[in-house]
């Protein structure tokens, strides 16, 4: 297979020499060794470890972590170049990364102490650790601050008890967990507070590896259980009680990064429906001199770049370590992540019965893009927030 557009051209004016630098290396990294495994993870229902690995070798575990713990120290900007590009191939793939890097890696950059971070982020950024955020459980998912995992205080150390699901990164190979986690459990009614749970902590374990998922296949999701779990207070994050106001200020980073993976997705959707345009031919002609064709391409692109301004244009004034920009964040992966489904779908239609085919890759990638409008927050969940945040602050409209 020739390599597709997407890996030799980034057109966006991108701001720094180090954003083109990271934009080339991860082009060619997943021409070389993502792209080959894509289709392959995707059938088997299979994490590739060895690949995140290798992603960690490459320095693109901790691209927003400072270099003193072993990452990149770049911006929000070049988390969101680097989703992109690792999603014009493998989306599912990129899921795991983005767990790792920003949900937990990010998070605990922020809003944890030297220790831990000493600790745990160079295990992190490498790859040789497998890191993940606890979050949703089975019967709390939107409604996050209902969540019932409970974290009792005993002496030097919190007793935790509760199940989490759909934790990305749970598990790394059949019956086999992810090393670290950020889980958020109530220390009181109402009350949050994030602890740092590690493999081989006694109580804590796999639960069922979820199977036969839509999209997203090639990460690990799965439910993860907490037995009394024995908690030191040292794995404690910030203070008791903040786990809720740095839960909600990490939320806005995931979903800029996230916005990116549905661009990544429309992107390679774009290439693919266009060479086929241009080469199919039917009565007589290529389908792409046929205006029904040209409405799914032209939309599409119109589409395509109007999100891309938005979300580079999020990311470019996006200060990880700072609340506040989750009226930016919940508008980039609300547009993102309907865009990216619908290029997904023209692409399908447009390549006809081949679109349905695994083999001409765009039903994998509208398998995928799907994902983008639950995880991170529905789209309902955008809408709530962006109607709440912008009541109470009319003047955000305007910027
Ligand atoms: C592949 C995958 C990976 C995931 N990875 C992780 C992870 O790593 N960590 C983690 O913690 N979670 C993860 N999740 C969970 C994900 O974040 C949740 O699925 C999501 O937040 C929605 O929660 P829910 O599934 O419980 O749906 P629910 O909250 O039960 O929602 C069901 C429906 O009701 C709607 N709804 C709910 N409340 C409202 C309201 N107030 N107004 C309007 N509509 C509403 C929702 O929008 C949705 O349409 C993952 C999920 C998937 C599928």
């Amino acid at each position: 297979m020739s390599e597709p557009e997407s890996w030799r051209r980034f057109d966006l004016a991108l701001p720094t020499p180090e954003h083109e630098l990271l934009a080339a290396s991860v082009r060619e990294f997943v021409a070389r060794e993502v792209e080959p495994q894509a289709a392959f993870h995707d059938r088997e229902e299979r994490f590739n470890l060895a690949l995140f690995r290798r992603a960690g070798e490459l320095g693109f575990l901790g691209v927003t972590l400072p270099e003193r713990y072993g990452g990149a120290g770049l911006d929000a900007t070049a988390a969101v170049l680097l989703c992109e590009i690792l999603s014009t191939s493998d989306p599912g793939f990129c899921l795991s990364v983005l767990a790792h890097s920003i949900l937990f890696a990010q998070n605990l950059a922020v809003n944890g102490d030297e220790l831990q971070k000493k600790r745990i982020l160079p295990r992190v950024a490498c790859g040789e650790w497998v890191g993940g955020l606890c979050m949703t459980e089975p019967e709390v998912g939107t409604d996050v601050l209902a969540l019932r995992t409970r974290a009792q205080r005993e002496g030097d150390h919190y007793r935790l008890e509760g199940t989490k699901t759909f934790i990305t990164n749970g598990g790394v190979d059949d019956g086999v967990l992810g090393d670290v986690f950020i889980v958020y459990a109530a220390t009181k009614p109402g009350e949050i507070t994030a602890l740092l749970v590690e493999k081989g902590m006694p109580g804590f374990r796999l639960g069922q590896k979820w199977r036969d998922k839509l999209g997203m296949r090639s990460s690990f999701t799965a439910e993860l259980v907490f037995e009394g779990v024995r908690v030191p207070l040292a794995n404690r994050l910030g203070e008791e009680g903040e786990g809720a106001v740095q839960m909600m200020r990490n939320l806005e980073i995931e979903r800029l990064t996230l916005a990116g993976m549905s661009l990544g997705i429309a992107q390679r959707c774009l290439e693919v429906m266009l060479r086929h345009a241009g080469e199919r031919k039917a009565f007589g002609r290529p389908i792409r001199d046929f205006g029904q064709i040209q409405r799914y391409i032209g939309e599409g692109f119109a589409e395509y770049r109007a999100a891309r301004a938005l979300v580079y244009d999020v990311a470019r004034r996006f200060d990880p370590a700072r609340a506040g920009q989750r009226v930016e964040a919940d508008a980039a992966k609300l547009f993102a992540a309907q865009m990216g489904k619908r290029v997904a779908d023209a692409a399908i239609q447009v390549l006809g019965g081949y679109g349905y085919m695994g083999e001409y890759v765009v039903e994998r990638l509208w398998r995928d893009a799907k994902l983008l409008e639950i995880g991170g927050g529905t789209l309902e969940a955008h809408q709530k927030n962006l109607t709440r945040d912008l009541s109470r602050r009319p003047d955000r409209i305007r910027g």
